[in-house]
């Protein structure tokens, strides 16, 4: 699995809905990808060494977040979306990120 990182949320932004209309409509342009100018801190961010550059190991984030290590990520949302410097900029209250991740481990 692979995730989005969107330009101005970051990591761990998720869509839920579609439109469908009947005639096609003008898109805005494509956006600049902010990974291709980062250092990216978040490849070696994960505790569990569930996230990395070579994808998203769920199984292995959910064995992590039932450990006693993993309440840091279970309280103050994913270690990796909170080292990436665009998510950062688009701050979530640590209530939001527990929720989140409640909601995500379970
Ligand atoms: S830390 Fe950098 S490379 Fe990693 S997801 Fe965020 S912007 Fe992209
Ligand atoms: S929630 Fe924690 S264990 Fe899971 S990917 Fe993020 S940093 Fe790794």
């Amino acid at each position: 699995m692979r995730l989005l990182v969107h330009e101005t949320q970051g990591l761990f932004v998720s869509f839920r809905g579609a439109l469908a209309l009947k005639a096609a409509v003008d898109l805005p342009p494509v956006a600049a990808k902010p990974c291709e100018t980062c250092a990216a801190p978040c490849l070696t961010a994960c505790p569990a060494g569930a996230l990395t550059g070579a994808g998203y190991d769920v199984p292995r984030c959910h064995d992590f977040l039932d450990s006693e290590a993993g309440q840091d990520c279970m309280t103050n949302g994913c270690a990796v979306r909170r080292t990436c410097p665009v998510s950062q900029a688009y701050a979530r209250v640590p209530e939001q990120s527990a929720y989140h991740m409640r909601q995500f481990h379970r």
